[in-house]
């Protein structure tokens, strides 16, 4: 019978700590197949899918692969624990050419041959029926792989998936992500997501200077990486009055500044709402005049809560790589303004002075203009 192997990295599961990040993994991955027909079991350090359609096959690999917390995955053919029966298995998932090795785990000791011998039996099969393959013990190109387990069956597989690894999503406590229509706060969402933080996002929308398309679009990048995050609610937050009170009483060129800081007390005030311990952005140092770390020390000023920002050391390919990966790029550079764009200072101040910045903000009624936002609140259950 055909089964799927997962494996977690057991780095993460000491004492008490293993029946909490092994409940999050478990029901992150039920929650990714909730669309399949399976049997799923615990069997020791890994946990084995069965009584699957032959057809969800690859949807399912592909759905597990991309939970954090899973290292690896194997197509197995699960038999019983007699020799010929895996021999059998082991020549379907002998190679066609090449090198390879057998690799035998008897856990079962009540199994009557010893480990080696069982592949060197299984190996002397493979070769037999192609005569073509090497065996290479040291530097093999394919390993056929025995685990001859306590219960009378065996798992016989090849290759090993890669999965995602990091740690299982409900883990890392809560976050709020300032998820904007570029790049990059996607793959900063995703990076914490690794980390095992659940996150909902908070989006700026300033209609009607930007469109409905624009905010569609980070609708549709909060549904990407929904993939990854597994629950997502995106709070779109009238950013219109802020905005327009900026442009008329501050200097052109503390718009940004501003601006940002704005954003930084509402997304904090959305994340204690929702008893969330940190805001999120995809902030990198010095990609741009507001990313530097005067201007990162301005917007940061206002946060009383931690403010993570995991992208602060990436270079432009780097995150572009990422977010290819995840799936978000093709969204991510289609052509909507963002409201950062509206009203843009066509000289922004790169190293803001705080104490100048307090004054030239100072002309605003900042809690009004906080609390009119945070009635002025969309939220959208992705
Ligand atoms: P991104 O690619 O994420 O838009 P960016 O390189 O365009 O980033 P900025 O425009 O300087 O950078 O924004 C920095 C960060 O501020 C973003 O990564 C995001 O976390 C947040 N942000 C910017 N605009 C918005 C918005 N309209 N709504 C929510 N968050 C925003
Ligand atoms: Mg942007």
């Amino acid at each position: 019978m055909k089964v799927i192997i997962i494996r977690y990295s057991e780095i993460h599961l000491k004492g008490n700590n293993r029946e909490f990040f092994e409940s999050a993994l478990v029901s992150n991955i039920k929650s990714v197949l909730k669309n399949f027909r399976y049997d799923f079991s615990r069997s020791n350090a890994r946990y084995v899918v069965r009584n699957f359609e032959e057809s969800d096959l690859d949807d399912i690999v592909e759905a597990v692969k991309n939970v954090f917390g899973v290292h690896s995955l194997s197509i197995a053919e699960e038999v019983n624990s007699d020799l010929q029966q895996i021999s059998a298995a082991a020549l379907s998932f002998a190679p066609a050419s090449g090198t390879f090795k057998v690799v035998t785990n008897r856990a079962d000791k009540r199994f009557p041959m010893p480990s080696m011998k069982v592949s060197a039996e299984i190996g002397g099969d493979i070769l037999e029926a192609n005569p073509n393959l090497k065996v290479d013990l040291f530097e093999p190109e394919h390993t056929v792989y025995i685990d001859i387990r306590e219960n009378g069956k065996t798992f016989v597989y090849g290759e090993t998936v890669k999965a995602v690894n990091g740690m299982p999503v409900g883990t890392g406590g809560k976050g709020v992500v300032m998820l904007s229509g570029g790049i990059d706060s996607p793959v900063a969402a995703y990076m914490m997501a690794k980390r095992g933080m659940t996150l909902r996002a908070v989006h700026f929308h300033s209609f009607p200077y930007t469109s409905m398309q624009a905010r569609q679009k980070v609708l549709d990048l909060a549904k990407i990486i929904k993939k990854y995050t597994l629950h997502m609610t995106v709070d779109v937050v009238g950013f219109t009055e802020i905005q327009t009170a900026i442009h008329e009483k501050c200097p052109e060129e503390y718009m940004i500044t501003i601006m940002r800081r704005f954003m930084m007390r509402i997304s904090e005030r959305i994340a204690k709402l929702h008893g969330a311990g940190a805001v999120i952005t995809g902030e990198s140092l010095g990609q741009v005049a507001s990313q530097t770390l005067e201007s990162i020390t301005s917007t940061n000023s206002v946060a009383t809560i931690p403010v993570f920002r995991p992208l602060i050391g990436f270079d432009k390919d780097e995150i572009i790589e990422i977010s290819q990966r995840i799936g978000a790029f093709e969204t991510s550079i289609l052509p909507y303004e963002d409201c950062c764009t509206i009203f843009l200072p066509k000289r922004p101040v790169t190293k803001p002075r705080l104490e100048h910045v307090l004054k030239v903000e100072s002309v605003l009624d900042v809690d009004k203009l906080v609390e009119n936002a945070l009635s002025d609140i969309d939220t959208v259950v992705i």
